[in-house]
């Protein structure tokens, strides 16, 4: 009798102690089982109650459970206790420095072709010229016909084209199709028009050719446009593409849609017309193609020859891009690659 109110005076003064001392959530709920359990100590105490004489078992059992509530509340008392310990250190841990600079937000940028596309736009309008869109996918007639260029004609041979499966129907090897589409929805009126734009070539891809590239191309037309015009459009265009003092030189050439027609070279921006290997030593790069319009192509835009005259040019704004820039390979333009357009 004596012996089993010990035991659990003495079991109580256990159990408290290891309650105090647990340090987790994890740890009391050991505890708890080793105590309070199914087959824990006050389980097994309590089963003992059957072997007492009757006599004491009130007394007894009283005491068993005034011990159990006890060291219940006692428990509930630590598991509350560690589980707001837990969430004071939790936030401690996960406090929110405001004074923290935020995270940057990666900002896009245009395309180094696209921002020279850009900048020729806005030099030429700044002299008048109107931007004019046409099509990507062209007729044969526009493409090669209108613009003298027959079937048979040698120029066809300077590049290969892709063509659809509708016959007569291509991918635009140039932007000059533009030319008669502007000259046909403005004739007779005067015309002054760059058309900028993607042109496509069936051709292998290397470092110096790709197989969409683009253009923009000039065309003005109207009464006694001479080649000063045309020079001195092209001059202005080159001192505010490439700087005031930049020296340009025109040399003769031949495009089937033009006559007289030349070549504009400007002063190599790299070795300052010294001479280098991008140069090929000379101290000129050669920028755009350019001339008078031929007289069929105006007629074929509806002009007649006689009475008016126009000039027309054509650039390749990653060929600029390239020479400026003295980027090697003409391939980094569509590769997608973050490392080549992060330094435009
Ligand atoms: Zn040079």
């Amino acid at each position: 009798m004596t012996t089993i109110r010990e035991t659990l005076t003495a079991l109580e003064a256990e159990a408290m102690a290891a309650v105090a001392a647990a340090a987790d959530q994890q740890a009391l709920e050991q505890v708890r089982v080793r105590f309070l359990g199914r087959k824990g100590a006050l389980s097994t105490i309590l089963r003992g109650l059957a072997d007492l004489d009757p006599a004491d078992r009130p007394a007894v059992g009283k005491l068993a459970n005034d011990v159990k509530q006890r060291l219940e509340a006692a428990f509930e008392g630590r598991r509350e206790a560690l589980e707001a310990a837990a969430l004071a250190a939790a936030t401690a841990a996960e406090r929110l420095d405001v004074t923290l600079p935020g995270r940057p937000v990666p900002s896009g940028r245009l395309h180094p072709s696209t921002q020279v596309l850009r900048r020729i736009c806005q030099i030429f309008a700044d002299m008048g010229f109107q931007i004019y869109r046409s099509p990507d996918v062209e007729t044969d007639e526009m493409n090669f016909e209108m613009l003298n260029i027959p079937a048979h004609h040698p120029a066809r041979d300077m590049w290969d084209t892709f063509y659809t499966t509708t016959e007569g129907v291509l991918l635009r090897t140039h932007t000059s199709p533009g030319q008669i589409r502007a000259m046909r929805q403005y004739c007779p009126e005067p015309i002054r028009v760059i058309l900028p734009g993607m042109c496509y070539r069936y051709e292998q891809i290397t470092a110096r050719s790709e197989i969409q590239f683009h253009q923009v191309e000039g065309l003005a037309v109207g009464r006694q446009v001479t080649m000063t015009d045309l020079k001195g459009t092209l001059v202005s265009f080159a001192h505010r593409m490439f700087g005031p003092t930049r020296q340009v030189r025109f040399r003769a050439s031949h495009f089937p849609f033009t006559e007289p027609s030349a070549e504009m070279d400007v002063e190599c921006m790299i070795c300052e017309g010294k001479g280098c290997t991008v140069c090929k030593h000379s101290g000129w790069l050669e920028i755009l193609g350019c001339g008078m319009v031929h007289p069929v192509v105006l007629q074929n835009g509806g002009y007649d020859p006689a009475v008016h005259s126009g000039f027309a040019f054509g650039m390749g704004p990653e060929r600029i891009t390239m020479l400026r820039h003295r980027i090697e390979d003409i391939r980094y333009f569509w590769k997608n690659d973050l490392r080549f357009l992060e330094q435009f």
